[in-house]
């Protein structure tokens, strides 16, 4: 089996012997959960249209490890093409769930790991990329969602990882045996974790030889003894308990993020990507937050089309779409959401291949791409709520709507546009609602400014990337300087 329906999926996430913990108690169901299911949803979505012929071409690739027909969240990239093409499906993605649906993680994570192995193997005479290779190809046959984890909680951030008072506060080794390694500590922010089979774990910061035990990266399934899942929660979730399609805003689909904590977890040897060299913890952090600050990008400039198109079916509602402000605003809203998405393509089309043969992205680009991100989702959505008006945070619910006493009220008092119903009116409400402050929230607007690293992060990059000193060099010689 080279790729999974949606619903098979599913069936396979159900089988998983997940420890998933919400509001203080066990989910022993985490598909079902009426909470976490529009999360799951996104990923399958990954799946479902994998096999509808409108995506194929975005959304599968021949897999350059066997020849098969692979989905492309599992693939290494062979060409700038394909990078390119990774953008467009989670653009594509994004427009279809308004959501994140959490695969790309992996995607970068496989990418990231698979040029760094090979460095360091060439270096060290390791085994790692084959390592990696191998659990690359079981991941591709078995058509998994693949979770991507590099955040540790950092304690004390003026502190090094070996100098924190608490020596997990980052991940690290705390037994070497002779057919593995136990591991202790924890990831943060684990986008999509309840919902992969597999995670592949790396270090967050560059690392000096203090450090030695927390230069560690490998792959474990996401129900390996010792695994504790802590689901973060969102801005209105407990709104899909109510039995409410209209108030939720995207019913179907819904991203998530875990504190991942791993309780003495052991790791076999054939699924040790990196132990103890430290100098390549940095050249793997750089590589993966570079490759996601490409897929933002994507999926960021997708779920902004659906933000778009609601700020505008919104100004239909209200009867002003023709005054010149509100064009206006969506032409704003429009720039900044292809600029996303120029930088997305840009940092694409100037990718390189590694010395292991897969092409990575422009560095700088793809900072700049990232940076860009931290800001432009929030006009983004400033605007949304320019052009929403007040009541997308004052709306009655669908209850009331619908109730006997309140019912009339609403339907006379909230009519806007002739023709429109209310019903409808609120539903694009809610959807506004749902992605500029709602569980979407997550994935849209916090999300832009911290994930895939806060901005700081892309701005120590772009210093390193910028090239100062040919700036200098180049004004000098226009200027005529000799010194
Ligand atoms: Fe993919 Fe975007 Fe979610 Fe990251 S935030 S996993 S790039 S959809
Ligand atoms: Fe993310």
């Amino acid at each position: 089996m080279a790729m999974m329906t949606g619903e098979e999926y599913v069936e396979s996430m159900r089988k998983m012997n997940l420890q998933v913990y919400m509001f203080g108690k066990k989910i022993e169901n985490p598909v079902d959960d009426p909470i976490l299911r529009p999360s799951l949803n996104s990923v399958k979505a990954t799946y479902d249209l994998a096999q509808n012929p409108e995506f194929e071409d975005l959304m599968t690739v021949t897999s350059s490890l066997t020849g098969e027909k692979i989905n492309r969240f599992l693939h290494i990239h062979q060409s700038t093409e394909d990078l390119r093409n990774k953008v467009k499906m989670q653009r594509m993605l994004g427009q279809q769930t308004a959501a994140c649906f959490q695969r790309c993680v992996g995607m970068d994570a496989f990418n990231s790991v698979y040029s760094t192995t090979y460095e360091i193997d060439e270096k060290y005479g390791t085994n790692y990329h084959k390592n990696f290779i191998e659990f690359a190809k079981y991941c591709q046959k078995n058509d998994f969602t693949v979770d991507g984890a590099m955040t540790d909680p950092k304690g004390d951030r003026g502190l090094a990882p070996h100098a924190q008072e608490d020596p997990d506060m980052y991940l690290r080794v705390v037994e070497r045996r002779a057919d593995g390694i136990v591991v202790r500590g924890a990831k943060a922010h684990q986008t999509g974790a309840i919902n992969s089979q597999e995670m592949i774990v790396m270090p967050t910061i560059s690392m000096g030889p203090e450090d030695k035990d927390y230069a560690v990266s490998f792959a474990v399934p996401m129900d390996a003894e010792g695994i504790i899942m802590i689901i973060g929660r969102q801005s209105c979730d407990t709104r899909k308990l109510e039995n409410t399609e209209l108030d939720v805003g995207n019913s179907e689909f819904g991203g998530v993020e875990a504190l991942v904590v791993f309780d003495d977890v052991f790791v076999p040897n054939d699924r040790i990507f990196l132990n103890g060299e430290v100098e390549f913890a940095g050249m793997l952090v750089e590589r993966f937050a570079g490759y996601h600050r490409q897929s933002y990008g994507g999926c960021k400039v997708g779920v902004g089309d659906v933000l778009i198109g609601a700020s505008a079916l919104a100004a239909d509602y209200n009867g002003c779409s023709k005054a010149s402000h509100i064009k206006d605003k969506l032409i704003e809203m429009i720039h900044l959401n292809e600029t996303l998405y120029c930088c997305g393509i840009a940092c694409s089309a100037e990718g390189t291949p590694t010395a292991s043969g897969n092409y990575i992205i422009n560095l700088l680009l793809a900072n700049v791409c990232k940076q860009n991100v931290t800001r432009f989702p929030y006009e983004i959505a400033r605007l949304a709520e320019d052009i929403a008006g007040g009541i997308v945070v004052t709306a009655p619910s669908e209850a009331d709507l619908k109730g006997e006493v309140t019912g009339p009220y609403v339907e006379k008092y909230l009519k806007a546009a002739k023709g429109v119903s209310v019903e409808n009116r609120l539903r694009v409400l809610r959807l506004i609602e749902n992605l500029c402050l709602g569980t979407a929230a997550v994935g849209y607007r916090t999300e832009s400014l911290h994930g895939a690293g806060s901005p700081q992060a892309q701005r120590i990059m772009i210093a390193r990337q910028g090239n100062l000193s040919k700036k200098k060099e180049l004004a000098k010689k226009i200027a005529k300087i000799n010194d």
